[in-house]
């Protein structure tokens, strides 16, 4: 995500950070507040970015081109903390990727990993570095810590001491975190709270066409997109199963709509791989597909609709009770069934 589209998604984020920087008005510590998606982790590289560019622009953010801007960007700025609990998840990851020879067949699954928790250590790392002077000639110490809902109870509270006891006027705390309500009341006092708006469906499905995923793809991840990375959205065996047995359940034509889900039965959701999410994939999926022909069949955008129900609004129930049962405890291929003969008798 550029500059440009980080600060467009979020108007009135960048009208408070643009005062403060142009008036050199800034708080010790910023609290940024949003869903997962929003971009509250860009939005904190560019404020430590504009805090310390040689050639800011008239809203007073950085260029993205000076020495200090691209050594914030090379993670190379000697005075910049970043502890980020979800990057240090998706360096694991990519390790376990690189320690295995992948097969095709997907017959190793592999370990799930945990995103890591903020630990007390990593608090008091953070207080000794601070306790030194700044070695960047900008004198800015400033430090991001992402995922604030990680941090361990004892991690917290040395957080807090940190923050009532500043070392330098020139120390900026840009904390990041998806609602204040898993935070530290005390730590949120000591903040400004800065509440990031929601994502807009363009442009979520705009950064996962990006990523080189399809149309269908991004139209998808735009309704049904929970945070993750766009890698992570793109190879997601759950998402690409719904996806492909979506495209074959919508392509295929009324008379065949129950042979080709029992087709797919067989084929999917009976293999060992099949999941619950990828069950309630399906049916978010072609939720979706239907609400859109109903209301907007512009945004489908060509996608080729065979299947014609009767009747639209009961097919879109049933897909919600079906999305529903897949979040509880029932049996998920059984679910699976009694859904696709529920849709039949309505085509
Ligand atoms: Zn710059």
């Amino acid at each position: 995500m550029d500059k440009t589209t980080v600060l467009q998604s979020q108007p009135m984020v960048a009208r408070i950070l643009s005062n403060a920087l142009l008036h050199d008005r800034i708080s010790h510590a910023y609290l940024f507040v949003g869903s997962k998606a929003a971009p509250k982790k860009e939005m904190a590289l560019l404020m430590a970015q504009s805090l310390v560019c040689d050639h800011p622009d008239a809203q007073g953010f950085a260029c993205g081109q000076c020495d200090q801007c691209l050594k914030i960007q090379n993670h190379s700025y000697a005075d910049l903390v970043d502890i980020d609990p979800f990057s240090a998840y998706e360096k694991l990851k990519a390790n376990q990727g690189a320690s295995k020879t992948k097969k095709n067949d997907g017959s190793t699954k592999p370990k799930p990993l945990a995103i890591p928790r903020i630990a007390k250590d990593e608090i008091a790392q953070l207080q000794s570095f601070f306790a030194t002077s700044a070695m960047e000639r900008k004198g800015w110490k400033i430090y991001i810590i992402n995922g604030l809902e990680r941090m361990s109870e004892e991690a917290g509270n040395a957080l807090l001491k940190f923050l009532e006891e500043p070392k330098s006027e020139k120390i900026c705390a840009l904390l990041i975190a998806e609602s204040s309500n898993n935070v530290l009341s005390t730590i949120v006092s000591r903040c400004q709270t800065i509440r990031f708006q929601g994502v807009s469906h363009q442009v979520i499905s705009d950064r996962v066409l990006e990523s080189g995923a399809d149309d269908l793809s991004a139209l998808m991840a735009s309704y049904l997109w929970r945070g993750e990375t766009m890698e992570e959205w793109t190879d997601s065996r759950s998402v690409n199963d719904a996806l492909g047995m979506v495209v074959q359940l919508i392509a295929s034509d009324n008379p065949h709509f129950r042979e080709t889900a029992i087709k797919l039965e067989n084929d999917v959701v009976l293999s060992t791989g099949f999941t619950k999410e990828c069950g309630k994939y399906i049916f978010d999926m072609l939720y979706i597909i239907y609400m859109l022909q109903l209301k907007d069949p512009t945004l489908l955008n060509g996608l080729t609709i065979r299947l014609q129900p009767k009747n639209i609004t009961r097919w879109l129930l049933i897909l919600t009770q079906a999305s529903a049962k897949c979040d509880g405890s029932y049996y998920y291929p059984l679910v699976y069934e009694q859904t696709i003969s529920r849709l039949a008798k309505e085509l």
